[in-house]
């Protein structure tokens, strides 16, 4: 057996992290592709997939295969989810800036005009071509992280990995056992802890993917209010509901990334049921410290959280 060793990059955002059984070369070739999928999906990129389709005016774009599969699940989680799930949110997430020094609301005016170019449903998926109407804007900030995890751990996998942990900013997957035999833990994050050490809940996880969707992650507290990065597609403003975080686990990496999303605007009373769709399990803790479990997760609290 290989020994362990551990990649880091900071790509889509977001810190990366790669922990397996292989060898240190392996695992940056691996992180290098991280470096080419954020250079084809992300929407401020030039020339990027993304960038183009939302600068074509309306014309069609041949895009590559990735970023068709994930304009197709998320535009599949969009029709399941009822549009709580909505990827053509990109004219409104361009409004805000959740990473700014002295954080700004955008002005309510602009947030309705981007709404009215919000509409999957117009989105138009053939052969290798993508059109949407000129104006709209798509954003795959929601999905994408899942689809390359699930590229990333196939890469490691046919490359012989046998035990490994990929942790792309909440888009967990584990391959395998740990290298000492028996699952992986996947700690839940506490949202006021420090990332990586303070947990509040935990769970056993081999051959499978863990994504979660928190308020804490990403965000700016204003006059008391807090405004995160998932946006309600009715209002253009975040989501204010119970959900402090969800975490959806199954076995694409893609759904369950997109499906988590949606979790968070739905709440558990639809998305439990949206999670039961997609053949996943899922766990809600709610702002007032409840915890909604489907039944089969085997969740471990962690004292004192
Ligand atoms: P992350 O793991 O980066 O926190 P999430 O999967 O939780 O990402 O999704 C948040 C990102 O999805 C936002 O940064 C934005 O790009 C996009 N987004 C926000 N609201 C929605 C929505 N209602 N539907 C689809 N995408 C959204
Ligand atoms: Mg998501």
């Amino acid at each position: 057996m290989n020994e362990r060793n551990r990649v880091q990059g900071d790509y889509f955002d977001t810190v990366n992290v790669i922990d397996a059984c292989a060898s240190s070369e392996l695992l940056e070739e691996a992180m290098e592709q991280c470096r080419a999928y954020h250079r084809l999906l992300s929407k401020s990129e030039k020339a990027s997939d993304i960038w183009r389709i939302n600068h074509a005016e309306g014309r069609p774009v041949p895009v590559s295969e990735h970023t068709m599969r994930i304009l197709k699940a998320g535009c599949e989680i969009y029709e399941a989810s009822k549009g709580a799930f909505n990827m053509t949110v990109g004219a409104v997430t361009s409004l805000w800036n959740f990473k700014a020094e002295k954080p700004v609301l955008p002005a309510p005016e602009k947030i309705r005009r981007a709404l009215t170019l919000m509409d999957a449903g117009k989105i138009r998926l053939e052969g290798d071509c993508v059109t949407i109407p000129a104006g709209m804007q798509v954003d795959v900030g929601g999905i994408a992280k899942g689809y390359i995890a699930d590229r990333v751990a196939e890469f490691l996998r046919e490359r012989g990995v046998t035990n490994g942990l990929l942790n792309f900013g909440g888009n967990v997957i584990t391959i395998g056992t740990k290298p000492e035999g028996g699952p992986w833990m996947i700690g839940l994050q506490k949202p006021d802890g420090v990332t990586g050490r303070d947990f509040w809940a935990a769970f056993p996880s081999m051959d499978e993917t863990a994504v979660t969707s928190g308020t804490y992650e990403r965000g700016f507290t204003l006059d008391g209010v807090r405004y995160h990065h998932l946006l309600d597609p009715r209002t253009g403003w975040p989501v204010q509901n119970e959900v402090e975080m969800v975490t959806l686990i199954g076995k694409s990496s893609l759904l369950a990334d997109g499906v988590s999303t949606a979790c968070f605007v739905l709440g558990p009373e639809e998305g439990i049921p949206l999670a039961g769709r997609f053949d996943m399990k899922v766990i809600y803790r709610l702002k007032d410290g409840r915890v909604l479990l489907s039944r089969e997760v085997e969740l471990t609290l962690v004292k004192d959280s």
